[in-house]
């Protein structure tokens, strides 16, 4: 795909599609960002509109997306992707993972476009095989809580599969570990967010059990990579990016708190339903087809993410410019922050 080509990304003004938008600028593509601001926000894009190759489209995928000109990608992130936010959502959730498909995988067939799905580690559910391998088919509650999720994009997979198959459209599904940094929303659940906020506030950092679960974290600019890396591949996937480096939650809250220099405690809070015990991508594939591995320490990443969420809490301390937080970028600031190139 030559750098100057179009990708449309769904899901742009969210906190990992926003950097897709960005790398994507800064790689020189035009960038049409197609998003309904239902979890996302503008201040996300709001430095990337003093781009000329930046193009903002307010829509919802559930209902169409109609783009004028050429095509060379469309990248499929736009659900509600923490469990607040599909729980809270959960027909949208669905409907994002099925009728959002289709409707993205039509754009892609009618402009010849590489197809790239947002796919979820979530789709190994509560796994009996670890590390997750591609090849494993997962272990999931079909009608639990969390399936408006997982089993949306179950649903997701197979359509993307069934349209590569049945009319030639060249996709690739990334199966995307959980992921963090700089842009995430404070409030929307995640491990991070909800643990460095915690943490800056005093407050306790609440672990679900006793914090024995795992997890494996992956900075924001190592899982772009990737999605850049499998895009440019002719892979078809689905292809695990993710940060094999595995934690328990307890070991994430004790690193948050000593990367914060906070005094918070920990406490216990009931486990979740069908909270996975174990999680931790198998990414020999990514390795081996896209010469890719996550090359960001947790503590690194973590230092990144704790001062933007504390620049977002103290906007005119410093002379940061704040994304998060309701705070919009100044329009005068705007092309200082845009990405090279632009
Ligand atoms: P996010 O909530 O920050 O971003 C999702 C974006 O999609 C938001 O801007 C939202 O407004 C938009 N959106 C939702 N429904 C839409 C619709 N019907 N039409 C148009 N736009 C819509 O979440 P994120 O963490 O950036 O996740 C992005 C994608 O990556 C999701 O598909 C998610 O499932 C996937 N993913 C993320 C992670 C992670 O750890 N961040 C892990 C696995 C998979």
């Amino acid at each position: 795909m030559s750098a100057s080509k179009t990708v449309v990304v769904a899901g742009g003004a969210g906190f990992l599609g926003s950097h897709l938008c960005r790398r994507l600028l800064a790689d020189g593509h035009g960038v049409v960002c197609v998003d309904n601001l239902s979890t996302g926000g503008p201040e996300n894009v709001d430095d990337l509109t003093a781009c000329d190759r930046f193009r903002f489209v307010h829509a919802d995928v559930v209902e169409s997306v109609d783009i004028h000109g050429e095509v060379a990608a469309v990248c499929h992130l736009a659900s509600p992707a923490s469990p607040l936010a599909y729980l809270a959502r959960p027909v949208e959730t669905l409907l994002a993972g099925s009728a959002g498909t289709l409707h993205t995988l039509e754009l892609a067939r009618e402009k010849g476009a590489r197809y790239l799905l947002a796919s979820t580690s979530e789709v190994y559910g509560d796994p009996r095989i670890h590390p997750q391998p591609e090849h494993y088919w997962g272990h999931v509650n079909p009608i639990g809580p969390r399936s408006v999720y997982d089993e949306a994009k179950r649903f997701a997979e197979a359509l993307t599969t069934a349209y590569r198959r049945t009319h030639g459209v060249d996709t690739v599904i990334a199966r995307i570990f959980n992921t963090y940094g700089p842009g995430i929303r404070a409030d929307d659940g995640r491990i991070v967010p909800t643990f460095v906020r915690q943490a800056v506030d005093g407050a306790p950092i609440t672990v679900h059990g006793d914090g024995s679960q795992t997890r494996s974290l992956c900075y924001v600019d190592d899982t772009v990579e990737g999605l850049v890396r499998l895009l440019r591949s002719a892979h078809h996937g689905p292809v695990n990016i993710g940060n094999p480096r595995e934690l328990s939650v307890r070991r994430i809250a004790e690193t948050i708190r000593e990367v914060t220099g906070s005094r918070s405690p920990i406490a216990s809070l009931p486990r979740m339903a069908d909270d996975p015990e174990i999680r931790c991508p198998d990414i020999s594939l990514a390795a081996e087809i896209l010469d890719w591995k996550p090359s960001t320490s947790l503590e690194q990443g973590l230092r990144v993410t704790v001062d933007h969420v504390l620049r977002a809490k103290h906007p005119h301390d410093g002379s940061g410019v704040t994304r998060t937080g309701g705070d919009r970028i100044r329009p005068s600031e705007r092309r200082r922050n845009a990405p090279a190139g632009c």
